[in-house]
């Protein structure tokens, strides 16, 4: 492998989790943020899925590094898109996690929203997940094939636009109340273990471990060495 993986975010949280999954499997590829080559495209999430996002991101970010000096053709570029579906608000937030409270919402003004459509529904808790699809995209925009069919069930979409696509998933409840101080966004309202204790308790390690980025970054990291790059 001579390419280095790209992240297409600049949510510092997710480099973190997905450099460190990588470090600490001994795997070499330099893992870097898009933002450490310039300014990256701000890319409008317009589909209705997590995959049809991540395939805009991996894609965009892909397009804007081409024209770079300091990308190289054979890096990937690697888009996450990630959000909690909770089953009380039919899949809410979903693709809208970020934005459930508007454009540009905090992640208080979120959980704030989220807490109150429970409410709105005379509710305490729901059964919830965390859903995240990986996309990957080739820099010089040549399409990648995997070698063989895995395991893994890859998510649908019509059109992957040359991409590869990942997908990992976590089960567990929201609650209306709060607990811990890690993580980020949804994460001190998302209850696991029967409500034993949250995502927002979890150190980063354990937080990777049982993580629907986590799991969606194991399925990708097993077909690493088949992308040819
Ligand atoms: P994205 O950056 O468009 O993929 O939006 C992801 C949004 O989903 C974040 O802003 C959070 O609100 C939520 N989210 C995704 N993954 C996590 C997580 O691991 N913990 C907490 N919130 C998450």
């Amino acid at each position: 492998m001579t390419g280095r993986l790209i992240l297409a975010t600049t949510n510092a949280h997710k480099v973190r989790e997905i450099a460190g999954m990588f470090a600490a499997t001994g795997d070499a590829t330099q893992v870097m943020s898009a933002a450490a080559l310039g300014t990256p495209p701000e890319i409008e999430e317009t589909a209705d899925t997590f995959a049809g996002n991540a395939v805009l991101k991996a894609v965009g970010f892909a397009s804007w590094l081409r024209g770079l000096t300091g990308a190289s053709p054979d890096d990937l570029c690697v888009a996450d898109d990630s959000g909690i579906c909770v089953d009380a608000l039919e899949g809410a937030p979903g693709v809208r996690s970020a934005r459930f409270a508007g454009e540009d919402a905090t992640d208080d003004a979120n959980n704030a929203a989220m807490v109150e459509a429970l409410r709105a529904g005379g509710l305490d808790r729901s059964a919830a997940h965390y859903a995240c699809v990986l996309a990957v995209a080739r820099v010089d925009g040549t399409p990648l094939a995997l070698a063989s069919p895995g395991p893994e069930a890859p998510p649908s979409l019509a059109d992957r636009r040359g991409a590869l696509l990942f997908e990992g998933r976590c089960e567990g409840e929201v609650r209306i109340t709060r607990q811990g101080q890690g993580g980020f966004g949804y994460d001190p309202y998302f209850w696991i273990d029967g409500g034993a204790r949250t995502f927002a308790d979890l150190s980063d390690e354990e937080k990777s471990r049982r993580s629907h980025r986590g799991h969606a970054l194991r399925a990708m990291m097993a077909r690493w060495a088949e992308f040819g790059c």
